[in-house]
């Protein structure tokens, strides 16, 4: 069991609150800020055992410094990015499980929207918090890393379980799959998955998670083979890492 509770916080970033009622850990992934944060963690009576990064950026650790000073937390991230995460205490690896209380939280390094991105993946749970790595409809875009970085980093989340919850960091699914009809008209799943985003939105309501089931039928970025695709953006029969660079390429400037 775990229970997650999403904050939307700034613009549109969500913070992640995880707690495992049995050992009453809790960890925070990604607190751009600490006010809402503390709120819960009061209310709730949760003392936070861990803050989790999944990179450097400041809408993912601008709350750090001030959550571990409030807490007692333990502050982990990449160790990729020791010298760029505030009050990192724990340095995290591809592959290595971290434990919230009887849970097994999987690293899985995830290299393209920075250089060292992680996620965390709880099999246990179905739950997988991918920061700015894999979005509804869309992915990261490349501020450090390759196209062909990225496109790995997806390949690994792409093999999940189809049923894994996809709790990304941002409500970006509406404009990402504004593009991604743009590329794949003809995909019905994608027409009809816009109609409920659209409702959703109408209604100030949050897309988030969706599913790795989801975004396989109607995420471009994870779509390279799809006829369809190819043909609207004139790669037919192009290696899916070229078509995946020209996706991305036409999504920055969209
Ligand atoms: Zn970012
Ligand atoms: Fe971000």
């Amino acid at each position: 069991m775990l229970d997650i509770i999403q904050l939307p916080v700034l613009e549109n970033n969500y913070i992640y609150i995880i707690h495992e009622p049995e050992s009453g850990d809790t960890a925070v992934i990604d607190p751009a800020v600490a006010s809402p944060v503390l709120e819960i963690l009061q209310q709730k009576k949760w003392s936070l055992t861990y803050l989790l990064n999944t990179h450097h950026h400041w809408d993912h650790v601008g709350a750090n410094t001030e959550l571990k000073q409030t807490t007692g937390c333990r502050v982990a991230a990449s160790i990729v990015d020791q010298s760029r995460i505030p009050a990192v205490d724990k340095l995290l690896q591809d592959g290595e499980q971290l434990l919230l209380g009887g849970l097994s939280i999987e690293i899985i390094a995830t290299p393209g929207h920075t250089l060292g991105h992680i996620v965390y993946y709880i099999s246990a749970a179905q739950a997988l918090f991918c920061g700015d790595t894999l979005f509804a409809m869309g992915c990261g875009r490349l501020f450090e890393g390759s196209a062909e970085q990225l496109w790995h980093s997806l390949q690994k989340l792409k093999a999940l379980p189809k049923n894994t919850r996809v709790y990304c960091a941002h409500e970006y699914t509406q404009n990402n799959g504004q593009f991604a009809l743009s590329v794949e008209p003809d995909n019905v799943y994608l027409q009809h998955r816009m109609e409920r985003i659209n409702q959703l939105r109408r209604n100030h309501l949050t897309t988030i998670p969706s599913s790795i089931e989801e975004e396989l039928a109607s995420n471009p970025f994870l779509r390279e083979d799809s006829p369809n695709l190819q043909q609207h953006i004139n790669m037919q029969g192009e290696s899916a890492l070229a078509i995946f660079t020209e996706l991305r390429r036409l999504k920055d400037i969209f």
